[in-house]
Formats: structure tokens, sequence, C-alpha cells
């Protein structure tokens, strides 16, 4: 069949509230009308260019890109198509120009630009808000002549008259006076449908969005909506039969579709050349810098190590990569000169090239970790080398990386925001006009929309809202579940371009100020073959350099095999330890008992989501302590996974595990652990559900065994780490580790300052700090600086500990204070100008103790004197009054509320004595006791968690002077407790001892407020 309708002007979801489908779902519809292609036309955007490209090759049509501008002050419309290379080079400048030109989130093309960048595009006049269309509808016959010289002039005969019939009012004199006007100048006309949504059905989702987009209701949208639900991909005999009059229309949509040439290259694509002396090419430069590192890492250029190098920079010349390195290293070294702690994560740490270069932290020699997962010939995919750097100073390298190369040359990923379940049930109550109580009380009950058809039962919904209504707000939000919303910036993903970014892809402002970022997200990027470098900002790489620079200690210097320190984490005594600090690790390291570097990498991989959905930690754990013998599924399985005894532990194992039953190359067994831990990749997971199976039935594997290890997998899912990341990670934990049992001051010091980090609360780090003799001080107006300091082997809290207390107001008073101390509060409030507010939240911390009076007569104080602006000094009206002393736990609660600290005593010693008469255990004496025995015990709860992966199990830790206790509460019991679990800080529990080697857990039968 010969084509004979293209689609030329279609808008997806990328389109950003105005298109009701995604990119793929045009493209199947296109598929099954036969078209032979189809154009993108999105908003000022190309956001969705990689996927549309991608679905339309998997079925076979054409992607043709393209976007409909929106040009001067009027906002006026302009479809444009890319014809070649030079199409796409001038679209992504005029939409860069667009954006630059708007607020975030808008685009306005100064009409001006339209000359200088038309080459290698086909225009369309537009929709009815094009410049001819408009005039033409306001009467102005004149103006419409002179648009269409103008743009007739730019574009010779690459410019068409848009014709679109939408059964509207005026459509037909419209069009009627579009196609004389062509005629009269000889100019083409090319018929288009303003395409909004695949299927005619799609027009009610997208009217909700529109609603959306305007924060409005369907009742009041009238105006802003289309006036029907012809904005679908039509087919072309329908196309046909509203065109019958002007056949040139349609057939031009075919002709114009042969004439766009442009396809997207998914390659490797071009980077910035880094600079290289004496004339040496990079891949030399990259050799000569390796061999430098075999000396800074202390290496001995022996056979294997020599044969891994050579081996590797093969491979990174080979793939065009060498450069690449380059500038990494150079990203890497800047920061070491310049003192800011940075070290890499992920499968870059499978390179050894990686490693001799400064940027991964583990030799995978020693570690066996496999280069092929990070980089390999066979498989073509953009390398990704992901590094951390101390959080506080990341900006600082961001900042080095545009000056290096230039504003032009680097730019940010985005990330698409995208609607989820309940988010969007909100929003689409909200366009139809549910009331803002019922759609509150709506979203407490609905978990998520899946269940909506239930909810009118159960939740009391069904006097407020109809059911024919929920189940449309249920199916729509169905619908509408992962469209991209707004955009937002990636966290350090940074992309760099050897060609100016203007001509390769659109850029558009960011939130942050002097910050850009591309039109395409992570995913697009990688499939497009552009490199992105991450940088990442890591507040445990803060903490750590903060405390080796306090305590004067070089961690580059440490050996791994300290035993006191695998001690410490043995007897999980690990608060404020990177990633080990955790309840569920705490339940874990006593019983794996970790005694060297590859153990520490063992236990951050066992504590994940994949190994604990599939029941992998325990007979990990029952293995290592010989209860249970080393089993494997299949004899074939024993190479992948004798190293962790069995059990799927790491990424890689995946993949060695499809190789090894089911014989699986790497790619594929690549594309079986993406598709395992993405959401949406259920066809996908059952199609190489269907390739394992029969790949291991020609192995002579058994369908049951193929199914069970299959099983295994699926559960396992991508929630877990690669043994590379984790191997970098665990250089992170023995550092951290190592800090705890050596620098215990200047350690909780670090952690103090870089909050928000890690799994506990500052109050909790302060405890633990105490409990290992570390002596924790006040904020004291005469010695404490901005951030935590370390004063004698004693932590000294900072201004910024206090409630309200920023940087700038610290700073304020450290220079208010600059040699020559306060004499009073007088003295501070005239020297400081401080808020009351916050001079207050200083008295009631304690930081003037050493003025006269208790705190209350200080507060009063302060109440009372003028602080008339432009007043010299300040005076002191009304007289002191005497106030009753306030009580040891008041001064204790009021602390912690405005430190987030409790610096005297652990609040429960305010009731020990009345604790012990009770029978209270305390933490301490727990260890003791023996299987099943009854107690009670009582603390401050530290931490509820209720994991997914629990089964309805909630874990409560208390915590009371001497440590902590594990409260396990069950299912069944729950449900009477929860108010008073939740709201509760301090309580007593009875329940149950249950041990399992040194890890002691309560569980749950009955709990009170402490004190009641
Ligand atoms: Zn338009
Ligand atoms: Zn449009």
């Amino acid at each position: 069949m010969t084509a004979e309708y293209v689609e030329l002007h279609a808008h997806s979801c990328y389109s950003l509230l105005d298109g009701a489908s995604f990119p793929a779902a045009l493209v199947a519809r296109a598929a099954a009308l036969d078209m032979p292609g189809l154009a993108l036309t999105d908003h000022d955007a190309v956001y969705g260019a990689v996927p549309f490209t991608k679905a339309a090759r998997e079925v076979g049509i054409k992607p043709i890109l393209g976007a409909e501008l929106t040009v001067g002050a009027d906002r006026q419309h302009l479809t444009m198509l890319v014809q070649n290379a030079a199409g796409w080079a001038n679209l992504c400048a005029l939409i860069t120009a667009a954006r630059h030109n708007a607020p975030k989130g808008e685009a306005l093309l100064d009409p001006s630009q339209l000359a200088a960048h038309n080459d290698g595009l086909i225009v369309l006049s537009g929709c009815r808000r094009g410049e001819i269309a408009t005039a033409l509808r306001l009467g102005q016959r004149d103006a419409a002549v002179r648009a269409a010289h103008r743009c007739r002039s730019v574009y010779g005969a690459r410019f068409y008259i848009e014709l679109q019939r939408h059964h509207r009012p005026d459509d037909q004199r419209l069009t009627a006076d579009l196609i004389a006007l062509a005629r009269d100048l000889k100019l083409p006309v090319v018929a288009t449908n303003n395409v909004h949504y695949a299927e005619r059905s799609g027009h009610r989702l997208n009217d909700i969005l529109t609603c959306i987009r305007h924060n409005t209701t369907l009742d009041d949208a009238c105006a802003l909506l289309r006036p029907n639900s012809e904005y679908y991909l039509k087919p072309a005999a329908e196309m046909a039969a509203l065109f019958a009059d002007v056949p040139d229309a349609l057939a031009n949509t075919v002709r114009i579709a042969e004439r766009c040439e442009f396809t997207l290259e998914f390659g490797l694509q071009e980077l910035p050349e880094y600079p290289t002396p004496d004339n040496l090419s990079p891949g030399e430069l990259l050799r000569a810098l390796c061999r430098d590192g075999l000396a800074q890492r202390g290496l001995e250029p022996t056979g294997a190590v020599m044969r891994q190098m050579e081996h590797e920079l093969a491979v990174i010349t080979r793939s065009g990569l060498s450069n690449y390195f380059l500038i990494v290293w150079d990203i890497v070294r800047w920061s070491r000169e310049h003192g800011i702690l940075c070290q890499g994560r992920g499968s870059a740490a499978n390179s050894l090239v990686a490693y001799l270069l400064l940027i991964s932290p583990v030799n995978p020699l020693e570690h066996d970790l496999v280069f092929e997962r990070f980089l390999s010939e066979e498989r073509h995919v953009t390398p990704d080398i992901d590094i951390d750097f101390d959080a506080a100073r990341r900006e600082d390298v961001i900042q080095y990386v545009y000056q290096r190369y230039g504003h032009d040359h680097a730019a940010m990923a985005c990330t698409f925001i995208t609607f989820r379940a309940r988010s969007a049930m909100r929003d689409i109550g909200k366009a139809l006009g549910l009331p803002l109580d019922v759609l509150n009380r709506a979203s407490r009950v609905i978990d998520t929309y899946r269940s909506s058809g239930r909810i009118a039962e159960n939740g009391g919904l069904s006097d407020l809202i109809a059911p024919e209504t929920l189940a449309l707000i249920g199916d729509l939000a169905q619908q509408i579940d992962g469209f991209p919303r707004h955009l937002g910036i990636h966290n350090g993903g940074m992309i760099l371009t050897g060609a100016p970014l203007s001509r390769r892809l659109p850029t558009e402002p960011a939130t942050m100020p002097d910050r850009c970022v591309v039109q395409w997200d992570k995913d697009g990027l990688e499939d497009a073959g552009i490199c992105k470098i991450d940088i990442l900002g890591l507040r445990m790489l803060s903490a750590v350099a903060e405390a080796a620079k306090t305590a004067g200690v070089d961690l580059d210097a440490l050996t791994f095999d300290d035993a006191t320190v695998y001690d410490m984490v043995t007897a999980a005594d690990t608060i404020g330890v990177f990633q080990v600090e955790s309840r569920a690790q705490a339940q874990v390291l006593p019983r794996l008992q970790p005694r060297q570097f590859n153990d520490l990498i063992i236990s951050i991989s066992l504590i994940r989501p994949g190994p604990i959905q599939g029941n992998m930690v325990h007979p990990y754990l029952r293995r290592r302590l010989g209860e249970e013998p080393v089993q494997y599924p299949h004899p074939r399985l024993e190479p992948a996974l004798a190293e962790t005894l069995g059990v799927v532990l790491f990424q890689e194992q995946v993949l060695k595990v499809a190789r090894d039953l089911a014989g699986f190359t790497g790619g594929q067994g690549e594309l079986l652990r993406r598709a395992l831990g993405s959401k949406r990749a259920h066809e996908q997971i059952e199609k190489l559900h269907d390739s394992f199976i029969d790949g291991a039935a020609g192995l002579d594997v058994t369908n049951a065994v193929a199914e069970s290890v299959f099983d295994a997998l699926r559960s396992f899912g991508g929630y877990s780490f690669p043994k590379s990341h984790a191997a970098a990670f665990a250089v992170l934990v023995y550092k951290s580790a190592w800090l705890k049992r050596y620098r215990p001051a200047e350690f909780a010091c670090a952690l103090l300052n870089n909050q928000p980090m890690g799994f506990w609360a500052p109050a909790v780090i302060v405890n633990d700090a105490r409990r290992h003799g570390v002596r924790v001080l006040p904020v004291d107006l005469r010695c404490s600086a901005a951030a935590c300091t370390v004063e004698d082997g004693a932590v000294r809290l900072g201004f910024r500990q206090v409630r309200g207390i920023g940087e700038e107001a610290a700073d304020r008073i450290v220079a208010a204070r600059d040699g020559m101390p306060f004499a009073g509060l007088r003295d501070f409030c005239r020297r400081t100008r401080l808020p009351h507010r916050l001079t207050e939240n200083l008295i009631l911390a304690g930081a003037m103790d050493h003025f006269d009076g208790t705190r209350r007569e200080q507060v009063w104080a302060l109440a009372n004197l003028l602080d008339a602006p432009g007043m010299l000094d300040l005076d002191m009206i009304g007289d002191p009054l005497q106030f009753p002393a306030a009580s040891r736990g008041e001064i204790m609660a009021v602390e912690y509320d405005l430190t987030g600290v409790m610096l005297r005593e652990h609040p429960l010693a305010l009731y020990r004595d009345w604790l012990d008469e009770l029978g209270v255990f305390s933490s301490a004496e727990l260890a003791d006791v023996p299987e099943d025995s009854r107690v009670r015990v009582a603390g401050l709860a530290v931490v509820h968690q209720a994991p997914p992966t629990a089964k309805g199990h909630h874990f409560i830790t208390l915590e009371d002077e001497d440590g902590f206790i594990n409260v396990v509460v069950r299912p069944k019991v729950y449900p009477k407790y929860r108010t008073l679990l939740r709201t509760s800080p301090l309580l007593v529990v009875e329940g149950e001892i249950q041990r399992q080697g040194a890890v002691v857990n309560v569980v749950l039968s009955d709990a009170r407020t402490l004190g009641t």
C-alpha cells in the first residue's frame, strides 16, 4: 500500500500537561495505522526525542523530529521539522534561545532568531495560533500575506501553509482563507491534525491535564479546553475525507516525510579534547599517568598488574574513551589539589586504570572484580563514572568543570518529575471539582490508586464521592502514572560535549541561578551515547574529611586490618559508622562477625532490599556459621556463587548465573539485570524468562531448577549493589569505623556538623559519644564557634546547633565577640543585634549561663530590653523578677527542643529509681537474660521502622543510659498499640526475650507511656 498520509504535528506527554500519550503509544498507533513515519512536535522541547526514536525504530517507522515553537510577543505557534543534521543543530539553537529568553518552564523565541537558524528545517505555518492563521481569523489579510512573504523569504521551498480541521465552527472559513492565500502566493499546503492523544478516548485525560496545568476545574476551564475529541491520531482515510477538496495537502505530508532524513546517532558522542602535553595522544598520556599511579598506589609492576593494565588501556583506547578518562582524572586531580576528598563508586571501581588514576579507592585485583562489568568491547554502552565528593565542596568541583570547559560545553542532566499514584489522584480529583476536604480524606484512605475500586466500601467515601467518579479517578490515575510533570535537575549528573552544546542538545535554565540543564534525562543521554560524569555530594565524605583533619590523621595510610576496629563493628557498636549503623545492621553484624575488609563488602551488600526480599540473608548467615551446608541450586552455579556461599548478593552474579545456567551472553545478562530492577519491565522480564528457561533446557538443566533459580533472581530484583560499588563504600565503612574507634570526639563532632546524614538523630550520636567517654559541652557564648568544635578532647556544641541560628547569625556572634568577651545580656544584644527570638533560644540552650540570673530570669530581662532601631544603646525597663527554679526534666526538655541533643544526662536517668522498683531491666542487664523470659524494659524511642520487607512487623529501638533495646511488634499486636507507640517518646514495654547469638530482641506483648 502506498502511504497517503503521515502525521507531521503530534504532541506527546512531553509537551508537559498538553498531550496525553507517551511517545511510544503514538508510535504504536501510527504503526497500527500503517503510517510509514510520524513526527513528534512537542512544545518548545525535544524531551521525548530519544524514547520516540527508539520506539519508532523498534516497529520500523520513520521517526521525524521537530517541535512547535512559541514565537514573538503574541506567543504564536510555528511547527518545525528537522530535515538533516544542520536542521537539528538549528532547532537546538532555537529552543535554547527561546528557553533562555523566558522564565523557568516557559519559552519565548525572539522572531529575529529565525533567519540565522533556518537551514535544514522544514517549517509549517502552525495551528490556529500560528501568525498567519491568527491574522486571518482577525480579518487582517494584509498582515497574513506579509507574514507568509517573510517566512518564504527565510525558508523558501521549505515553508508550507498548515491546514487543520477539527470540526470547530470557524474551521472551514479559516482553512478556506489559508488555502486561498497559499494559492495566491503559490505556497504549498499541508494537512496536519495537531494530535494530542493516540486514540480518541485520550481526550478526557488531556482535558484533565489542561486543568492541572491551569490549576482549575473542568467546569471552570471551558475556554481553555479543546472543544471536542478530534485531536487523535487519525487514519489516512479519515484525513482524506476531511481534506477531499485539497488532495495536495495530504500528498505533501508524504513528500515532507521523505524529505526529512535526519536520525539521531546513538553511538558514543564526542567529548571535549583534554589538552595533552608534548604531542602525546590521549592514549599515551593515559598510559603515562597509569605508570605514575603504580608508584602512588605502591604497586609493583608485576606480570598480573601490567597485563590487566595493558588490557584495560587497549579496550579503553579502542572504545575511544581515553579522552573521557583523562577528563575524569583531571577533575579528581583538581579536587585533591584543592583538598576536596573524593572517591569513585559504582562499576568504575572494577577498573584498575580507575584505581591507578586515583579515581576509585579499591584495587580490583585484590577483590576479584571484573573489568567487563564496567566496560567491554562487545557491549557498547556509555560508561558512567560516579564520583562522591565532600558534600560541602561539591559546588566548587562543578564550578571548576564549567570554568574548564565553558558553559557551552558543560551542563547538567535533567530529570523529569513525574506523576505518582497518590499525587495524581489529588490532582485529578481537583480537576474534577471535588472539594478539598473530600480529597484530603480520600488520599488518607487510599493507599494506591490500584485499590480504588474497593475504597468506596471501606473508607466511608461512598457518601462523598459517587462510585463512577471514583472509578474514573482510578482509571485516569493509572493512565497518568509516570507522565512527566515538570523538569528538575539531576543530582550531580554533568554532561560534557565537544561540539558546542547549543547545537547538540537544547538547554534551559534550572531553578538554581547560573545553572542549566539539557532537555534529556539520564536514560535519554545514555541511550544517545552522551557521556555523563556524576559529581555527587556525600556527607559522610565531608564528615570523614573533617574528622581526619581535626584529628591530624592521614586516612590514606590505613591498612584495613586493625582487629580492634573489627571487634567494634562485630559488636554492632557502630552508631555513626557509614552504612553499617542501622538497626537492621545491628541485627546482622554480631552473627556475621566481620574480621576483614571483604566481610565489610558482604555486610553492606547483605542488608539491601534485593537480598532481603530474595530471602538470602539468613541462609547466608547460617552457612557462614556452619549451621547449614553450602548448597547450590545446580552444580553449574558453583563457580558464580562460591564466594557468597551459594546465594546471590551482588549484581554481577545475576549475569554469571544467567550465563552459567542458561547460556546468556554478557549483554543479555545485563539486559536481564536491568529489567529485574525496573518497575515497568514486566513484558521484557517475561520474554527474558522464556529465553532463560529455553537456554537452561539446552544445557540439560531441569525445568524445575531453572524456574526456581529464575524466581530467586526475580525476587532479588535490581535492588542490590555491584560488588565494585560495595567495595568502594566499604573503604568508607572502615575509615569511619576507625575514626569512631580511635578519634571518637573528632568523629562525633564531624557527624554533628554534617547533619542531616545517616540513620540516627543527633541526640543518639551525642548519647553514644558520651557512652564512649566523650564529654559533650553545651553552647557557650565565651568559647563556642559557629560549628561544633573539639575542645580538650570534648565536643563543644557550636552556635549553629541552636535552633534558628543559621550560618549568618552564628558568624555574626563570632565576629561581634572578636577578642572581647560579652559583658552581659545587654552587651550581647547591643553588639550582635540578633532578633530577640534567637537570643532567647541561646539563653534557653544554656549559652549564657555564666551571666547573672537563671535562664528564666534572663529571658524576662530580654523581654524588657528596648530594641528600637537606630538606638545606640539599649535600656532595661522594669525590675528583675524572682522565678521558681526549673526542674531537671524541664531544663532537659527545653535544651533538647532547642539543640536536638541531651547534654547532661539521659532522660531515663530521671526515672531510674522508680524503674528499679518496677523491676525494669536496663539494656546492659538484658544481655544475660535467657531466651523466652518475660521482661519489662524502658527507654526513649529513637527509631520506629516498618520496612515493606518485614511483612507487617514493626521495629522500635529504645535507648536508655547504657545503650539500645530492640523491640519487635508482631502484626497482630501492633494495631492495639499503634497510637501509643507512634506518639509516646518514653515507653515501658513488656515482652518475651528472643535471642539470636549475641542479638537480643524483646517481642512486645504490652506497652505504656513512661510515667503513667
Ligand atoms: Zn499550536
Ligand atoms: Zn500543536
